[in-house]
C-alpha cells in the first residue's frame, strides 16, 4: 500500500475502534482486541505483542509494551531508568472497561507525534485480556446492576476462580502466567482496571489506591501526599472529577454516613504487585454510569497516570528505591492491617439523597437513592489503618524438604532460597497453631482459615541436606513474611496448604491408656496438679476427654500435631 492511502488506513482505523467503544454501547471481543493489538504490533516498532503462558481456558494470555525506544528488555529498561507503568485489564470480565480504554489509550500514544514525548520516561505495559476464559463466556445479563456495554464476559475463570482472589494460593494458571510477567517486567506503577458495585453517587471514576499504611512506610508516604493527590488533581482539571473509591459501611448503606478506605490484602491483584513496593492503583468507574462514558473516563484516567509518571519518573522511581532499602532495613513486620476508626479525613463528596422507603417487592425495606437531589458533603473518610499484629522478623525460615511445594510457590514469585547441603541440627523457633477458625464453605476453592493464632516455642530440629533455607534479606521479604507467618491474613496456613498438621494421627484406646495415665500422674506432680485442676474447672467434661487431658500433655502425643513445620532461625 502506497504511504499515503496507508495514513489514510490508519487515520480510519484509529477513529472506527474509538468510535466503537467511546459511542457505542458495544465492549469488543476478546478476539476482535487480540487482533488490533496484532495490527498495531505490524505497524510500530515501539509496539510489541509479547505471548506469554496460558489462561486455563487454553489460550494463550499476550502482553502488549509500548517502548519509545524499541528496547523490550525489561532489565535493560530498568537500567535506563524507564518507569514501567503496567495496565491489567479483564481480570473481571464482566467489567469491561479497561479493555477497550486501553487499546484507545494506545492507539492514541502511538498515533499522536504529540505524545511520543512521555515515551521517552514511560515504558506502557498492557495486558489486553488477563481472564481469557471469562471474557469468552460473553453474555447480557452477568452484571445486574451495569449500564452496559450489551454483551460482556463472566467474573469466573474457566475453573470458576475469581482471579483477583488468587494471588497468594494462584490456582490458576492465568496467575502463574501473569506472575512470570511480573517478575520479568517488575513494573513500576500497577493499575487494574474494574467496574464497581454498590452505592450510588455523581462521579464516574472512583480510585483505589493501595492502602498506604500498609506499604512499605517512604512509598506509602509517597502514594498518600504526593501520587494519589496529582491524580486527583489530573483528573479534576479534566472535569471528571474522582472520589476515592466508596466503600460504604454495608451495601445497603449510602456514602452520607462516611466511606472506608479500601484493603486489598495480597490475595488481590494491586495488594500483591505493592508487596513490591510497586505503586498499585485500582480504577473503579461506576456502574450506573452508560459504558462509554466510563470507557472514556478510563481513558482519561490512563492519560493522567500516563503524564504523572512521565513528570515524576525520578521521584517515582528514587521512592520505590528508598521504600526497597527500608525494607531491607526493617526489624519488625506490622502486620494484619484494620481501619483506624478513630482517624478520618473529611472528604467533599458529591452525592445523591436517599432514604430507605417501604419496598414493593420484599416485606422489608430498600434503599432508594433521588438523581434529582445531588448535593455535596463534607463526610467523613475512614484512610487509616493499624496493624493487629507485629513480628520480629527472623533471618532465615528453614522449610523442609517435605513441603517442597511452598517452596516451589515462593519461588513463582520470585522468592530466592538455598539448599542446605549437609545434615544440622539446632534449636530453632518453631510455631504452634493455638487457635484458628475456617469458613463453613469454600472460599475461591479452598476452605479459608482466618483469626490464626501461633505460640512460640524453642525446639530441637533437625535440619536436613536437601531442606531450603529461605533468606529474608532479599527484595522479595514482603512476600515470605505474608505467606509463610501463619497468622498473615493471606498466609499458605490461612489458605489451607498445611492442613496435613491439623489432623491427629494417633490415638489411644481408653482401657490401655487408663494404667498409663495414673502412671504418669503418680510421677509428675505438676501433671497432677493441672489435671486436678483443669478438672474443678471444666466439670462436664467426660471421661474419655480427661484422659485426653493427661495423654495431651504427655510424651505419648504427637509433637507434629498443630506444629507449623517451618522453623525461624533469629
Ligand atoms: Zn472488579
Amino acid at each position: 500500500m502506497n504511504r499515503t492511502l496507508f495514513l489514510l488506513f490508519l487515520a480510519f482505523s484509529i477513529q472506527l475502534s474509538a468510535q466503537d467503544a467511546l459511542t457505542s454501547n458495544k465492549s469488543m471481543t476478546y478476539h476482535d482486541l487480540l487482533e488490533e493489538y496484532k495490527n498495531l504490533d505490524h505497524q510500530f516498532d515501539q509496539a510489541f505483542l509479547i505471548p506469554y503462558g496460558k489462561d486455563d481456558c487454553g489460550e494463550t494470555i499476550h502482553l502488549f509494551v509500548i517502548s519509545g525506544t524499541s528496547v523490550f528488555q525489561p532489565q535493560r529498561l530498568h537500567e535506563l531508568n524507564k518507569c514501567i507503568l503496567f495496565i491489567n485489564n479483564g481480570i473481571h470480565p464482566g467489567e469491561p472497561d479497561g479493555m477497550d480504554a486501553s487499546l484507545i489509550f494506545a492507539k492514541e500514544l502511538l498515533y499522536k507525534e504529540s505524545n511520543h514525548k512521555l515515551l521517552e520516561n514511560v515504558v506502557v505495559c498492557i495486558i489486553p485480556t488477563y481472564n481469557i476464559g471469562g471474557a469468552l463466556n460473553r453474555n447480557s445479563y452477568s452484571r445486574a446492576n451495569q449500564d452496559g456495554p450489551e454483551e460482556y464476559g463472566f467474573r469466573g475463570n474457566a475453573r470458576n476462580l475469581d482471579l483477583n482472589r488468587d494471588f497468594i494460593k494462584t490456582d490458576a494458571a492465568n496467575t502463574k502466567t501473569l506472575k512470570q510477567i511480573l517478575l520479568q517486567w517488575n513494573p513500576d506503577v500497577f493499575v487494574d482496571t474494574h467496574v464497581s458495585d454498590g452505592a450510588d453517587y455523581q462521579y464516574t471514576m472512583t480510585l483505589v489506591s493501595s492502602q498506604h499504611n500498609k506499604m512499605s512506610p517512604p512509598a506509602g508516604k509517597y502514594m498518600h501526599d504526593v501520587f494519589t493527590p496529582a491524580l486527583f488533581q489530573s483528573m479534576k482539571s479534566k472535569k471528571d472529577e474522582m472520589s476515592p473509591y466508596v466503600e460504604c459501611f454495608t451495601y445497603e448503606s449510602s456514602p452520607d454516613s462516611g466511606i472506608i478506605g479500601f484493603l486489598e490484602t495480597p490475595r488481590f491483584a494491586t495488594g500483591y504487585t505493592s508487596l513490591y513496593n510497586c505503586f498499585s492503583f485500582i480504577t473503579e468507574t461506576h456502574m450506573l454510569k452508560p459504558f462509554p462514558e466510563r470507557v472514556k473516563s478510563t481513558q482519561r484516567f490512563l492519560n493522567s497516570m500516563m503524564s504523572i509518571c512521565s513528570e515524576k519518573k525520578d521521584e517515582i522511581l528514587a521512592t520505590r528505591k528508598s521504600a526497597e532499602e527500608y525494607d531491607l532495613k526493617m526489624e519488625k513486620y506490622p502486620f494484619n492491617w484494620e481501619t483506624d476508626f478513630s482517624k478520618y479525613e473529611e472528604l467533599s463528596f458529591k452525592g445523591y439523597e436517599s432514604t430507605h422507603i417501604k419496598s414493593k417487592v420484599t416485606s422489608g425495606n430498600r434503599l432508594k437513592y433521588y438523581l434529582d437531589k445531588p448535593y455535596v458533603k463534607t463526610i467523613p473518610f475512614y484512610n487509616e489503618y493499624k496493624a493487629n499484629d507485629t513480628i520480629e522478623i527472623p533471618k532465615f525460615f528453614y522449610v523442609p524438604q517435605a513441603w517442597e511445594n511452598i517452596v516451589r510457590m515462593l519461588e513463582a514469585n520470585g522468592v530466592k532460597s538455598i539448599r542446605m547441603n549437609k545434615d544440622t541440627s539446632g534449636t530453632f523457633t518453631s510455631l504452634s497453631i493455638s487457635d484458628f477458625k475456617t469458613t463453613d464453605t469454600p472460599f475461591e476453592g479452598h476452605y479459608l482459615h482466618f483469626n490464626t493464632k501461633t505460640t512460640t516455642l524453642q525446639v530441637q530440629t533437625e535440619i536436613k541436606k536437601g531442606d531450603y533455607m529461605i533468606n529474608c534479606n532479599q527484595k522479595a521479604i514482603r512476600i515470605i513474611l505474608e505467606t509463610l507467618i501463619p497468622s498473615a491474613v493471606d498466609s499458605y496456613f490461612n489458605w489451607g496448604f498445611f492442613d496435613s498438621i491439623l489432623q491427629q494421627k494417633e490415638w489411644f484406646s481408653s482401657y490401655v491408656f487408663e494404667d498409663i495415665a495414673e502412671k504418669l500422674l503418680s510421677e509428675d506432680s505438676k501433671l497432677k496438679t493441672d489435671f486436678e485442676k483443669w478438672k474443678a474447672e471444666n466439670p462436664k467434661e467426660d471421661e474419655f476427654n480427661q484422659l485426653y487431658y493427661v495423654y495431651s500433655h504427655s510424651k505419648y502425643f504427637e509433637e507434629s500435631y498443630r506444629r507449623y513445620p517451618v522453623r525461624l532461625v533469629y
